[in-house]
């Protein structure tokens, strides 16, 4: 069965859309740690990033960086931090999270988001990829 992360690829389930290329789609973390909290996913549905081919992996890793560059660019934090966990959804992402300290990492304090500030941070952080 196709993962929750294809099905959003697939505009079968809404997302609040940040990027998207030939193989990679990024979107918010409906429950973020921060806002500007964004997962990059490679379309190619693999569990474990270990798992990812070499070059699927390190094309994960550029398109993770141009949209945390733009993260930076639209929130203020004090650095973009990246984490990969997987442990709820078995479809490779990567966690793009604005931290101002440790707690922004620990995915224990969550931030309240309401639809409009999704809709805006997702066309912020969209308009500043390059
Ligand atoms: P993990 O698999 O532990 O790395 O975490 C999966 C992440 O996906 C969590 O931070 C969830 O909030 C996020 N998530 C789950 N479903 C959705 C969805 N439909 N849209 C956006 N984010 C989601």
């Amino acid at each position: 069965m196709a993962s929750i992360f294809t099905k959003i690829i697939n505009g079968e389930i809404p997302c609040y859309k940040v990027a998207e290329d030939a193989n990679y789609f990024a979107f918010l973390d409906i429950n973020p740690n921060a806002k500007g909290h964004t997962l990059c996913v490679p379309k190619k549905e693999v569990d474990k990033i270990l798992d990812l081919d070499e070059e699927t992996y390190m094309g994960l890793m550029a398109f993770s960086r141009k949209v945390g560059k733009a993260i930076e660019a639209v929130i203020p934090c004090n650095r973009v931090g990246l984490s990969v966990i997987g442990l709820e959804v078995p479809h490779v992402h990567v966690h793009l999270i604005p931290l101002n300290s440790m707690a922004d990492a620990s995915f224990k304090t969550k931030a309240m988001v309401t639809k409009e500030e999704f809709t805006d941070l997702a066309a912020a952080i969209a308009a500043k990829i390059q």
